[in-house]
């Protein structure tokens, strides 16, 4: 799939649509959900542009993927829910529902989240 610049994201990126940051680096941006679905619901997104995980896994140099790591990580931490936990999620393609094509880990914590998928 190409990448679409005019995505919601690219768009925040861009500085043509606010964002309520949670963090920034040369690599990488956060931001608060616009629709929480914990009490931490926080959206971290490489500044490349990458569709999903897959393009990014496939395509982003070193420095891009570490930087993003260790920002997820940091990012989780200074929310203040490393200790009560948390959880990663990326959708990536039709089946996942992935929403913004403009890849994305949401992290979610806060409260008890359940079990890691809907049962059938
Ligand atoms: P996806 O389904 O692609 O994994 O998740 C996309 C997420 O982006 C959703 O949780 C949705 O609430 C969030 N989102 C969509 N538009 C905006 C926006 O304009 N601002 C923010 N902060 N979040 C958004």
């Amino acid at each position: 799939m190409a990448y679409d610049s005019n995505n919601i994201f690219a768009r925040i990126l861009r500085g043509e649509i606010p964002c309520r940051k949670a963090y920034e680096d040369d690599h990488v941006l956060a931001f608060h959900d616009i629709h929480p679905q914990a009490p931490t619901h926080i959206l971290v997104i490489p500044k490349g542009a990458y569709v999903s995980a897959a393009d990014f896994g496939a395509t982003a140099s070193d420095a891009e993927i570490a930087a993003f790591t260790r920002a997820v990580s940091r990012i989780a931490a200074e929310a203040g829910v490393e200790g009560s936990g948390y959880r990663l999620i990326s959708n990536h393609g039709p089946d996942s529902h992935q929403e913004v094509p403009h890849y994305h880990v949401h992290i979610l914590g806060g409260r008890q989240l359940g079990r890691l998928v809907t049962p059938l």
